[in-house]
């Protein structure tokens, strides 16, 4: 016979009526203001294809976990070193790279990324970061498991355009297993409809307060703020309309992990 354990009892109430249940941020509560340090310091991550995709996917759920204290990183498949001094700032890796990183510190969040190759879903041009192999399983494990030992993790949800989102997705959805099931994991969503297809939120964050913060993250994303922010713009006023707030983010839970530690 199963104990009921606090665990158990979490998991039967997640889904949307478990949304409830989630602690949201204090009305009011203002886009810059530093909360008191937490009872317990959390390490969240967020695991991209692309060194834009933690922070453009959940940048404003990110944000409020930074400012609550907690420690945040944006873990990604691609992006590499920062580009040294003598980089050609015209050059659009440069250009990228750089403005994911600016990105990142306007949110609070610690950008660490990988140096797989991406790859042009467009065009069927594969790179090395869209690999699932056992090796790849394997090292991904030990990075996330062991290095970064998350207490809560995000990623992309799984069905997406872009082979590499769908990598991250998948690599990170393993780790998770092998970790027997026991961080809060939560699938994220980008580009809807372009990259992101046939996605069902179950959660959503008030990002109200950090609203204005999270759009000038998204201008230091020069490559990109044009022709995407319309779309994550407007992504982000129908989720915070879904919610009954200005604008939200939306996250898929996974049933089968925990809802502790809760979202911001
Ligand atoms: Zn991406």
């Amino acid at each position: 016979m199963n104990k009921l354990s606090r665990r158990s009892l979490l998991r039967r109430s997640s889904g949307l009526a478990g949304a409830a249940a989630v602690s949201l941020p204090a009305p009011g509560a203002g886009a810059q203001e530093k909360r008191p340090a937490p009872d317990k310091k959390l390490k969240v991550v967020a695991v991209g294809g692309h060194s834009d995709d933690p922070q453009t996917c959940a940048g404003g759920t990110l944000a409020l976990y930074a400012d609550q204290g907690h420690e945040v990183i944006a873990l990604t498949l691609t992006g590499g070193p920062l580009p040294g001094p003598d980089a050609n700032p015209e050059e659009r890796s440069v250009k990228i790279r750089l403005g994911s990183q600016r990105c990142a510190d306007i949110l609070g969040v610690r950008l660490d990324c990988l140096d797989y190759s991406g790859g042009n879903m467009g065009e069927f041009r594969y790179g090395t970061a869209c690999e699932i192999s056992g090796q790849r399983h394997n090292e991904f494990n030990e990075l996330l498991l062991d290095k970064y030992k998350p207490d809560i993790v995000f990623t992309h949800w799984p069905i997406d355009f872009h082979m590499d989102h769908r990598a991250a997705s998948l690599l990170t959805y393993v780790a998770w297993l092998r970790s027997g099931k026991k961080f809060p994991l939560y699938y994220m969503e980008a580009e809807l409809g372009v990259q992101t297809q046939n996605f069902l939120p179950t959660h959503f964050v008030d990002i109200s307060s950090v609203e204005q913060r999270t759009h000038d993250a998204w201008k230091a994303l020069t490559v990109w703020y044009d022709s995407v922010w319309p779309l994550h713009d407007l992504m982000r006023r129908n989720r915070g309309a879904e919610r009954g707030s200005k604008v939200a983010e939306a996250f898929n839970h996974h049933p089968q992990s925990p809802l502790t530690p809760g979202l911001p």
